[in-house]
């Protein structure tokens, strides 16, 4: 298996891991664009939001609920903001669907 996010899932890729449930977990992004940066992953191996069934929909609903609450656990009172980038005009760089959660400063839009 070749996908990075699936190494970090199953933890032979090491990783900030801040939450995680039978549905996804969360980490810290390598590279961080703003003070608070992490990734919610689902565990299934899904290439992209271009990707989803039908059948993925409460899990995409899970994805943006858990980001809601770690957000709030983090104390990010003065908003943030969640991105998925999806293909090669998204600016997607790792084929496993993810959503970025960045906060902890003023976000410009619109986004490069
Ligand atoms: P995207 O460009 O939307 O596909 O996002 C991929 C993100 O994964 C980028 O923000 C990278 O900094 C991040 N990333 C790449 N490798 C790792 C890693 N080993 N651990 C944590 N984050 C990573
Ligand atoms: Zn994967």
């Amino acid at each position: 298996m070749s996908c990075l996010f699936c190494k970090i899932i199953d933890g032979s890729i090491p990783s900030n891991r801040i939450y995680e449930d039978e549905e996804c977990i969360a980490f810290a992004d390598i590279h961080p664009q703003a003070p608070a940066h992490l990734l919610v992953v689902p565990r299934r191996h899904i290439g992209s939001l271009a990707e989803v069934a039908g059948e993925d929909t409460p899990l995409l609903g899970h994805l943006l609920a858990k980001s809601a609450e770690i957000a709030r656990q983090r104390g990010l009172t003065k908003g943030y903001r969640t991105v998925i980038n999806t293909g090669a005009d998204g600016g997607q760089t790792v084929d496993h669907l993810h959503l970025h959660l960045l906060g902890g400063r003023h976000m410009v839009w619109p986004p490069g």
